[in-house]
């Protein structure tokens, strides 16, 4: 009698899928909105200039954009995971004044360095790790090679090298590095990433 295949087994199989479709992975602060360094209360959220317009015109475009924000502010106890979705509530609220949406939010609330003991530690959830965007890639069905990332840190730039995707680097001095675009704002960006994505 042979050893019955459990499911266990099974999991690991996928249909070879035909994904191809390119997602924005968009950091939050700096990049959206300005960094005015753990921004956990709305009263502190303030939009960069055209961040909503481009966002509005990847929606157009029919390309779905995430949020992936390293949220270390909860680690550190600033403020709690309730208050982070009420910032990203916000933000939806103020977008749609734009006719613009964010098709998904991710945080991560950990660092290693946190005083709050449920979130202090590392994980593979905090830019430059993996974890937001391939959670990006699963939700969204997007594929991250496909894809784009945001930001204006290294951090953002590491999370495209660990997942393939192609990165634009926000700010002013441009980053000298292959395979990065720099620009000063998502703003200027977005007809770049538009174009790139189309063609
Ligand atoms: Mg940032």
């Amino acid at each position: 009698m042979t050893t019955p295949r459990g499911g266990a087994n099974l999991r690991g199989f996928h249909a070879p899928n035909q994904r191809s479709r390119a997602g924005i992975l968009l950091d939050r602060d700096g990049t959206i909105i300005v960094d005015h360094g753990h921004v956990g209360t709305v009263d502190r959220v303030e939009f960069i200039d055209g961040s909503a317009d481009a966002i509005a015109s990847f929606n157009a475009a029919g390309i779905p954009v995430a949020v992936v924000t390293n949220q270390s502010g909860i680690a550190r106890g600033l403020y709690w995971i309730e208050d982070v979705v009420r910032v990203h509530q916000y933000v939806s609220e103020r977008l749609a004044e734009w006719g613009a949406h964010i098709d998904l939010y991710l945080f991560c609330p950990y660092h290693p360095a946190g005083v709050i003991e449920a979130f202090a530690r590392t994980s593979e959830d905090r830019k430059p790790r993996p974890g937001m965007a391939k959670a990006a890639e699963a939700a969204l069905n997007i594929a991250l090679t496909a894809s784009w990332v945001v930001g204006d840190r290294p951090e953002d730039i590491g999370l495209a090298d660990a997942v393939g995707a192609s990165a634009i680097y926000l700010g002013r001095e441009p980053c000298h590095r292959l395979g990065v675009w720099s620009y000063p704002t998502l703003a200027a960006a977005a007809p770049f990433i538009l174009e790139r994505i189309a063609s």
